[in-house]
């Protein structure tokens, strides 16, 4: 077993050694432009684009021409929220989304109000879920888009997604969804969920960084964006410039293997996961966060009392790599907006952490990050009981 032990799976995957295998020959002798329709080296990596758009479909039960390739989840948020505003300003400015959504969502909404966009923050509850009435009540006439993450990167909660399109259909808004945490985790599928537009990447689905896709509903409503991105006319004029065929290819095999092992990774996660939190559940004094809803398989955010967080970063560190519920920022430690978005306290969301569990984790890593973390917040917790003693 090699140390650290990775448990930062929504940070971002490893590679599967299967992805980069497909992956090499379109650096080295298949290194056509596929827009290249003149010769045989475009006709060969325009070929390997349409199958990798086939079974990055597949997975999400989408048709290939529905798939516009960017360069990863950040780009697909801000082509998906831009495209649709700029497309439709004039007429409707209102944009519905919530708290809790990745950076790469409320920044772009904060550009948009300073466009003159009208956003509406929803909050969440303690588990990190959307009210369906807060939701429909926000709604005017001036709604054009509704914004709703899949699943949240930092506690796993999965949002309700078929009954907030409903709602968006009702009104005939369009309804977005983040879903980078959730393709390739679990089942998603588009139509059965209603989705107009959903953005994800490869690598955190065991692919290449740097390629991801927003899939775009083709009928029913047509959906028309505003290129960010213009010359060339590439991506059916959604997103200009040559293809990353490398990454395509690689997103393309990643999709597939996602989709053969889905059923079977999902069980073997969720029983990694679960032995994970049970373990530690011994401790008391632990709680797991948004346990009591729909979840992702393969992640935990769990809070400690009575340790010292930023300690334990230090002491765990070097053993295993897990995430801090808190983002830093130049030289001071931001709480995270989720956990505060739930209502933590900033002490709580201190000693917050997440535990992000992937294809390639073993039992055997579990094993020894229970032994670690273990053995520090019991070590914690004694030097505080000492202190309160001498103080007595
Ligand atoms: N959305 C969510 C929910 C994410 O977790 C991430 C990655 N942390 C992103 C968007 C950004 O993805 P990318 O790294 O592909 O730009």
């Amino acid at each position: 077993m090699n140390t650290p032990v990775y448990l930062d799976n929504n940070a971002t995957t490893p590679m599967d050694p299967r992805v980069l295998e497909e992956m090499l020959p379109y650096f080295l002798n298949k290194f056509g432009n596929a827009a290249s329709r003149t010769h045989a080296f475009g006709w060969e990596a325009e070929e390997a684009v349409e199958i990798a758009r086939e079974n990055i479909a597949d997975l999400i039960g989408a048709n290939p021409k529905e798939i516009v390739f960017t360069s990863g989840a950040t780009e697909a948020n801000n082509l998906a929220i831009k495209g649709v505003f700029e497309n439709n300003f004039l007429e409707r400015n209102h944009i519905i989304t919530v708290e809790t959504e990745h950076k790469a969502v409320l920044d772009t909404c904060r550009h948009i109000e300073k466009l003159g966009g009208n956003i509406t923050y929803l909050p969440v509850d303690s588990n990190g879920l959307i009210n369906l009435s807060d939701l429909e009540n926000a709604i005017t006439d001036q709604t054009v888009l509704i914004a709703v993450m899949y699943a949240n990167n930092e506690t796993g909660a999965i949002q309700p997604i078929p009954e907030i399109s409903v709602i968006a259909k009702k009104y005939g808004i369009l309804f977005f969804t983040d879903a980078t945490q959730a393709v390739g985790k679990i089942p998603v599928d588009v139509h059965a969920d209603g989705i107009d537009l959903m953005s994800f990447s490869a690598h955190k689905l065991y692919g290449p960084k740097g390629i991801g896709a927003l899939f775009v509903r083709k009928n029913n409503p047509a959906i028309n964006l505003t290129a960010q991105i213009d010359g060339g006319g590439h991506e059916r004029n959604m997103r200009s410039g040559t293809l990353n065929v490398p990454g395509i290819v690689g997103l393309g095999k990643a999709c597939e293997l996602c989709l053969e092992e889905l059923n079977s990774e999902e069980k073997k996660l969720t029983e990694l996961r679960n032995y994970f939190e049970t373990e530690l559940l011994k401790l008391n004094g632990v709680i797991i966060n948004s346990k009591a809803i729909p979840r992702l398989p393969h992640c935990t955010n769990i809070s400690f009392s009575d340790i010292d967080g930023d300690k334990m970063i230090l002491e765990a560190g070097s053993q295993i790599a897990f995430s801090r519920s808190s983002a830093c920022t130049s030289a001071t430690m931001e709480p995270s907006h989720v956990l505060k978005a739930m209502g933590f306290s900033d002490e709580n969301i201190h000693n917050s952490f997440r535990f992000s569990f992937g294809r390639f984790t073993t039992r055997e890593e579990v094993d020894y990050a229970i032994q670690v973390i273990d053995k520090i917040v019991k070590e914690h917790r004694s030097e505080r009981n000492y202190g309160h003693h001498q103080i007595v």
